[in-house]
């Protein structure tokens, strides 16, 4: 064993998670340290092959892709905009995933202009997606992913009366 090995360890730049250094792919403005990403498309992969995991996606993919926010730029400014609106959507006013698909299409269609960048969270949640990795089967995965997708929510509550409120400007143009 090598202890100098064991103890290195990458910050993942979105959600502070620590793992030991890996190299591999990463996402061109959702940033976050290659284990991390390869953590996220592990959990997409289970998604899609079940879909009684598939059940909570949305609330994977927009609270995976807030707690990375990446820096001010067109891209990740719409990506941290349409996904807070889909974590407000399904988590304060009850949305289904396909409804939430339907808002943030019309975000992107009609309110890019709208879009500003919104200074992310000081202090990360305290849940990540490794959380979400160690589900037990189907029932304990989609509470893992609420209770994440909540507390990454929680953790952007200086913009929430400016995300309802793109929320509601989005369903009046659908
Ligand atoms: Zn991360």
């Amino acid at each position: 064993m090598n202890g100098m090995m064991q103890a290195a360890v990458e910050s993942c730049p979105g959600c502070g998670l620590k793992l030991p250094p890996t190299e591999g792919a990463t996402h061109a403005y959702v940033l976050s340290s290659p284990g991390c990403w390869a953590l996220y498309s592990e959990v997409l992969a289970r998604e899609y092959s079940d879909p009684a995991y598939m059940a909570v996606h949305r609330l994977t993919v927009d609270a995976y892709a807030v707690q990375h926010p990446g820096v001010p730029e067109r891209r990740s400014i719409q990506s941290v905009n349409v996904h807070l609106v889909g974590l407000h959507l399904v988590l304060d006013r009850g949305a289904d995933g396909a409804f939430a698909r339907h808002v943030i299409g019309a975000m992107t269609q009609k309110l890019t202009d709208r879009l500003t960048w919104l200074d992310p969270p000081a202090d990360h949640a305290a849940l990540t997606v490794r959380d979400v990795i160690e589900a037990r089967d189907a029932a304990d995965h989609g509470k893992r992913v609420r209770d994440w997708a909540a507390a990454v929510w929680a953790s952007w509550r200086p913009h929430h009366s400016r995300v309802s409120a793109l929320a509601d400007e989005a369903i009046r143009r659908m």
